[in-house]
């Protein structure tokens, strides 16, 4: 990994910053290349301008390790109600949450009453649920609230990271249930007992887990195959490997981040992939866009440019 990945993440962890960077200015105005505003009115705006562009999308709420029932609640009655109004505007766009954000470091019983809830709303509105996936500690946790779901919903899906060794079993565990993925590379700061250290064994990884989620197993169960990734040559891997198969673009997805490889986004929509876009909102910022930076630490770049206006 990285040096400067490596301090982008310990940033993120910061609590101090977590709480006060949102308020420098400079970091203020690089931010908005990847979030096009705080609000979600501002999500709807970019929602619908990506929805003119021939694609989906998907809405998330920054947030994580809440530590207050009242402001768990408060985030669940918020997702609860843009699927409502997502609804009633007929607009294309799933929520994707975490489940930290539900009150899981209080409560795993309050985090999965919240999750439950919300699963019976995107139901009801024909949408789809979509579980984010947090540090490796919160995996089995994860895994098993969303196991549970599933046996009540059909409609939910989970994030899966090709940066950890237990993946290739988590995987065939969660695509058998029918359970939807969306397989990423993975974001946090990981130790070597449970993650790739190299990136090159994320790739190679994430490209094996990705045939096993185009395998006829894999489409049997029903699950979405879905590819949350911005790496045009895997994408490419990935594309060829499905047609070799037999499996049609319609078949399977890739979800990208908003702001990041818009031209891919839209020559893949083009050739008949459908293709989501994450638009994420909300005040809690920080630490998200510190994974972001981390991601592509020439990004820092763009923050250095913003501190000159
Ligand atoms: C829809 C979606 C949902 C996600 N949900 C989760 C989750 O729940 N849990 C989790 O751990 N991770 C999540 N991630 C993040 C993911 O783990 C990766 O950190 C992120 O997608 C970058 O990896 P990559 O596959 O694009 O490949 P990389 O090898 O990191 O990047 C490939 C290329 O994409 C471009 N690129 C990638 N990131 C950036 C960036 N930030 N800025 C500018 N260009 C960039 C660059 O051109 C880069 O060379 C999600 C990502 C997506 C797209």
């Amino acid at each position: 990994m990285s040096v400067a990945r490596t301090v982008l993440l310990k940033v993120s962890d910061n609590q101090w910053l977590r709480e006060n960077g949102t308020r420098l200015p400079f970091i203020r105005r690089a931010v908005s290349r990847f979030m096009p505003g705080e609000s979600f009115e501002e999500m709807i705006t970019a929602a619908r301008a990506t929805a003119a562009d021939g694609l989906a999308s998907l809405f998330t709420r920054l947030g994580e390790n809440v530590t207050d029932i009242g402001e768990a609640d408060a985030v669940a009655h918020h997702y609860l109600d843009g699927i409502d109004q997502l609804r009633s505007l007929n607009l294309d766009c799933e929520p994707s949450i975490k489940l930290t954000q539900l009150g899981l470091d209080i409560d795993r019983e309050l985090a999965y009453a919240h999750l439950r809830d919300l699963a019976a709303r995107a139901h009801a509105a024909n949408n789809y649920l979509w579980v984010d996936m947090e540090q490796s500690s919160y995996v089995n946790i994860t895994l098993a609230l969303t196991k549970r779901l599933r046996e009540e919903f059909p409609r939910v899906g989970l994030c899966l990271q090709a940066y950890l060794f237990r993946t290739r079993q988590d995987l065939e565990d969660i695509t058998s249930r029918g359970i939807g993925v969306r397989l990423v590379k993975g974001a946090y700061n990981e130790p070597p007992e449970v993650a790739f250290p190299k990136k090159s064994d994320v790739d190679a990884n994430y490209y094996a887990l990705a045939q096993q989620m185009l395998a006829p197993a894999a489409r049997a169960a029903g699950s979405r195959a879905v590819f949350g990734t911005h790496d045009l040559d895997l994408i490419q891997s990935i594309r060829a490997h499905a047609q070799l198969a037999g499996v049609k673009p319609a078949e399977y997805e890739f979800h990208m981040l908003y702001g990041i490889q818009k031209p891919a986004q839209q020559r893949l929509a083009k050739d008949g992939v459908p293709v989501r876009v994450l638009i994420a909102y909300g005040d809690y910022w920080f630490p998200w866009y510190m994974r972001r930076l981390a991601e592509r630490p020439a990004n820092v770049w763009f923050v250095a440019k913003s501190l000159f206006g």
